[in-house]
């Protein structure tokens, strides 16, 4: 049994803290905002900052929104650094900026502790459910004392390299979703628009090449018109937000990942950031003038 500490309990955290105490740990727990009743009533020990939860706890996972947030939790006043002690180890799991990940893991180390940067994908759902994807940044030794406790959040768990790589794998999972829910949403945009029913053009493609979980859920999404998130576009801006920003930092061109960024941008300035990342259908559908199902 170990002494875990957890900061961040908001869509993500909350479950992953839950299946934590299932799991048979000791959860000592902070989080701006109301701390959530499931993660109370499953035992959490309740904590007024990130010091606090640091002194009590060996192993301390963060899940909260940005890299600002990131850093506030770890470097603030009252944050985890200011609670460590030689061999705690630092896990964040938020979704954030490399480039400031490998700073962050240079701060933690010099203090005689470990970092590892932990990412998701799966969503609330595969929060819930414990079977997270978790992509890690960091050294072997620290990632093989936390993967029991990622075995509780996640199911497909790997170590890709050093500090940052976790949350480059990140970066590169969203621009992957965001380009394939573009293509999905222009396929069943004109598919629709020609005449056909996009519930059976998408039934039909799901036997074959084309097929993707995206195809799947955000798929029935767009044709069902249910745009309840799920992950909220202004997430996936921050997301795009990073893959653009590190790309023009290493000098790399990602044309389409620009566009999907706008389209975006589009659903937000039409009042959607924080309808589901499917709903990307709505900027391609405002251009064609015409709605799928019409
Ligand atoms: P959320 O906004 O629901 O929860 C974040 C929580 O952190 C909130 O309760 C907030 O009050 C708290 N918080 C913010 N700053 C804090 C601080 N300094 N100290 C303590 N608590 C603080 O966000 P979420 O959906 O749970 O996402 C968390 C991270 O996981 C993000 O980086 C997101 O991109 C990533 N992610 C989200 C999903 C999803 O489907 N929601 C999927 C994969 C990854």
């Amino acid at each position: 049994m170990a002494k875990i500490g957890f900061i961040g309990l908001g869509i993500m955290g909350a479950p992953m803290a839950v299946n934590l105490i299932k799991g048979g740990h000791e959860l000592f727990a902070y989080t701006r905002g109301d701390f959530p009743k499931s993660v109370k009533e499953a035992g959490a020990t309740v904590c007024s900052n990130g010091t606090e939860v640091t002194r009590q706890a060996d192993i301390i996972i963060t899940m909260v929104p940005d890299t600002p947030h990131v850093e506030d939790a770890l470097f603030s006043e009252d944050g985890v650094a200011a609670g460590l002690t030689a061999g705690k180890i630092v896990v964040d799991m938020s979704s954030i900026s490399p480039v400031a990940t490998k700073g962050f893991a240079e701060r933690i180390v010099k203090l005689g502790c470990e970092y590892l940067d932990a990412p998701v994908s799966g969503g609330e759902v595969g929060a819930k459910a414990g079977s997270l994807t978790i992509m890690v940044g960091g050294k072997q030794e620290a990632f093989d004392k936390v993967k029991p406790l990622f075995e509780l959040m996640g199911k497909n768990i790997t170590l890709v390299g050093g500090y940052g790589d976790g949350q480059i794998t990140k970066v590169a999972n969203q621009i992957i979703v965001a380009l394939t829910i573009e293509a999905v949403g222009e396929a069943l945009l004109l598919a629709s628009k020609a005449g056909a029913d996009a519930g059976k053009v998408r039934e039909a493609l799901m036997g074959g090449f084309a097929n993707s979980r995206i195809l799947e859920v955000h798929g029935e999404r767009m044709v069902k018109r249910t745009f309840d998130p799920g992950f909220r576009i202004e997430l996936h801006q921050k997301d795009l937000n990073l893959a653009l920003t590190t790309a023009r930092q290493l000098g790399v061109a990602l044309p389409n990942t620009a566009t999907a960024q706008e389209l975006f941008n589009t659903c937000a300035a039409h009042g959607g950031a924080e309808q589901d990342h499917s709903a990307m259908v709505r900027a391609l559908e405002i251009m064609a003038n015409y709605e799928i199902g019409q």
